[in-house]
């Protein structure tokens, strides 16, 4: 279908061509200047003072020093008394859901209430809520029952009908029987589920090639489900994918050369998700040596999303209790394991599962607070995402080719992380989003 539709266009392009003859070159984009006092620009090791980022169309056209001639006719931007940096990735977060208040019927109201035209509404508020606080990226993690309604979303975003960030989606998620909500009803109900169910590798790859057919940008998969506290105290989580369905839906995946996200917490489940081959581990609560190991020979990413893990416990003598705090405690150390050993660690929040009124940049205080230091947690969130994502140099960096994603801070986050949860200005593709700040 592909080619006739492009000869078409081509044809038709080469008429209209002819059609204006000998007319000039269109005019190059305006430019734009915009005075940085202090650049962090994603990558380098430290903070620049004094600079000048000159903007053409949606890309940085060059970084220079503040003594450099801006030319007669450039828009200035006057951000010389804040921090620049690059747009903020959040490589895990649901625009789908709302961190539905379980008292109001929580993730199951979501799915069995809330109709598409809803849940697509609260979509785009979603997106809209994550440019203005500077996140000009999201890696969006399935849409937990909504379909293809990431792709949607993307789509209004990318044709202008509304503001959003640039969007990589996964879709639906593919887990097995027994393994994704709803559940707990009647056995005699067929139940939707949240996530795409398969079981044996020829479903699981079935899947993964309908997904990708209709839009993935990258597979999701749940390697882990319910988790609980043994008798001896320790978590455990209930396994779902094997280490063969699993390695069908890497293989037709990484054929289409997109990646897999493995939502695993520990145990059974994360050994099979690292035996399979799967690109970055979400959450990843607990993880042995040999894991971390593993992870570092394989070049797996990590997105450890230590926010939601925090908030909202369940009483402390209860079973849902118990488990709430084990997952923090396990998940302190193997982060910390994680940093020591170097592992590439992509920042993640799981927004959504966090109500999307709550500020996005927390993560950043849980990272440092756990000993990463503020210019490392900054680059999680931008050029190592960024490498993750396969666009090294397009996002996540304030450098020349770089797509123009800037945003602006009042203070110093590397004093003060918790800085970046006040975002001031956003420029988006080169368009000015939000200031509240510039003259
Ligand atoms: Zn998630």
């Amino acid at each position: 279908m592909r080619h006739p539709f492009a000869c078409f266009t081509l044809a038709l392009t080469g008429c209209c061509v002819a059609a204006r003859g000998q007319s000039a070159p269109p005019a190059p984009a305006p430019l734009t200047a915009i005075r940085a006092g202090t650049l962090i620009d994603g990558t380098s090791d430290a903070p620049r003072k004094n600079q000048l980022i000159f903007v053409r169309g949606e890309r940085i056209e060059k970084v220079a020093d503040a003594a450099e001639k801006i030319p007669a006719g450039a828009k200035v931007i006057d951000l010389s008394s804040a921090t620049v940096l690059p747009g903020l990735i959040d490589s895990h977060t649901h625009i789908f859901l709302w961190g539905e208040d379980p008292a109001k019927g929580g993730y199951d109201a979501n799915i069995l209430k809330a109709g598409i035209a809803l849940r697509a509404a609260r979509a785009t508020a979603a997106a809209r809520r994550a440019l203005e606080q500077g996140f000009t990226t999201l890696r969006d993690v399935e849409t937990e029952g909504a379909g293809y309604g990431d792709v949607e979303i993307k789509q209004a975003i990318e044709e202008g009908t509304i503001p959003g960030p640039r969007i990589f989606g996964a879709t639906r998620a593919i887990s097995t029987t027994g393994g994704y909500n709803l559940e707990g009803y009647a056995p005699e109900l067929e139940m939707p589920k949240g996530a795409q169910i398969v079981d044996g590798p020829v479903e699981a790859r079935k899947a993964a090639r309908q997904q990708l057919e209709h839009g993935a940008d990258w597979i999701k998969v749940y390697m882990t489900h319910r988790s609980w506290v043994d008798k001896q105290g320790n978590l455990v989580s209930q396994p779902t994918l094997t280490v063969e369905e699993l390695k069908a839906i890497v293989d037709e995946t990484h054929g289409w050369q997109k990646k897999v996200a493995c939502h695993a917490y520990n145990g059974i489940g994360m050994q099979r998700a690292l035996d399979g081959g799967c690109d970055s581990i979400e959450h990843g609560l607990e993880m042995t040596d040999a894991q971390i190991a593993q992870m570092a020979r394989q070049g797996t990413w990590y997105c450890p999303t230590l926010a939601p893990y925090y908030g909202d416990w369940a009483p402390a003598d209860t079973p849902a209790g118990k488990r709430d705090r084990a997952r923090a405690a396990v998940h302190e150390i193997t982060f910390k394991k994680a940093l020591k050993a170097h592992l590439k660690i992509v920042y993640g929040t799981d927004m959504g599962g966090i109500p999307w009124s709550e500020p996005i940049a927390q993560e950043f205080a849980r990272m440092v607070g756990l000993g990463m230091a503020p210019m490392d947690a900054i680059q999680s969130a931008t050029s190592r995402a960024a490498e993750m994502l396969d666009m090294k140099g397009e996002i996540g960096v304030i450098a020349a080719g770089a797509y123009a994603e800037v945003i602006a801070v009042s203070g110093d986050p590397l004093k003060d992380v918790g800085e970046l949860e006040r975002v001031r200005f956003v420029m988006h593709d080169g368009s000015v989003f939000k200031n509240e700040i510039a003259k």
